[in-house]
């Protein structure tokens, strides 16, 4: 099921999520939700707290830029080394239609947790150790714009704020246009 992305400064984004203790059909129902969320706004990666979910459930998928990767969820990941750096231009589903660079390790080793609940180690560059790093964060509160300056991230504050209040607006209009459609039917019958 394709769920609402949350949009950056909401608070669910600055709490950390918690740990997964069993790798279960609820857990696979989220990696899911998660697959089809992301796919459905053309990402490459999302988090769980990006759906509100404050669990430590990532997923990725790269392969558009890297044919060599394949569509991948993490449970509880935990970065064991990362090497060299990056400067890496990084967006957000969070954080629609904004970009900005962030310096990253290139290379990173990542441990979690498959589908199945069994533990696997990855050593990955490119886009992919990019989005494991951009995703983990997400796990504890972080966001890329929490790398970039003080300036450019208090000038995407305002534009998220201006996002919000026309999507509030828009969904204020759509609930009161309901409303009348469906006094009208009612008369109608009447
Ligand atoms: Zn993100």
């Amino acid at each position: 099921m394709v769920r609402e992305i949350l949009v950056w400064p909401h608070p669910v984004l600055k709490q950390k999520a918690q740990p997964v203790t069993v790798v279960d059909d609820s857990i696979r129902a989220l990696i899911k939700d998660l697959f089809d969320s992301m796919y459905a706004a053309d990402g490459v990666g999302l988090a769980a707290p990006q759906i509100g979910v404050l669990k430590n459930v990532i997923v990725l998928d790269t392969t558009p830029r890297q044919p060599e990767s394949k569509p991948l969820a993490m449970v509880n990941p935990q970065l064991l080394s990362l090497e060299g750096t990056v400067d890496y231009r990084e967006g957000c589903l969070s954080v629609p239609g904004e970009a900005e660079d962030v310096e990253r390790a290139a290379i990173v080793t990542v441990r979690y947790l498959d589908e199945q609940g069994v533990e696997q180690t990855l050593r990955c560059d490119g886009l992919l150790a990019i989005a494991v790093q951009h995703e983990t964060d997400h796990l504890s509160g972080t966001m890329f714009v929490d790398h970039i300056s003080t300036l450019k991230r208090e000038l995407i504050r305002k534009r998220m704020k201006k996002l919000q209040a026309a999507q509030e607006a828009e969904r204020k209009e759509a609930a009161a246009a309901a409303k009348k459609a469906r006094s009208g039917g009612r008369s109608e019958a009447r």
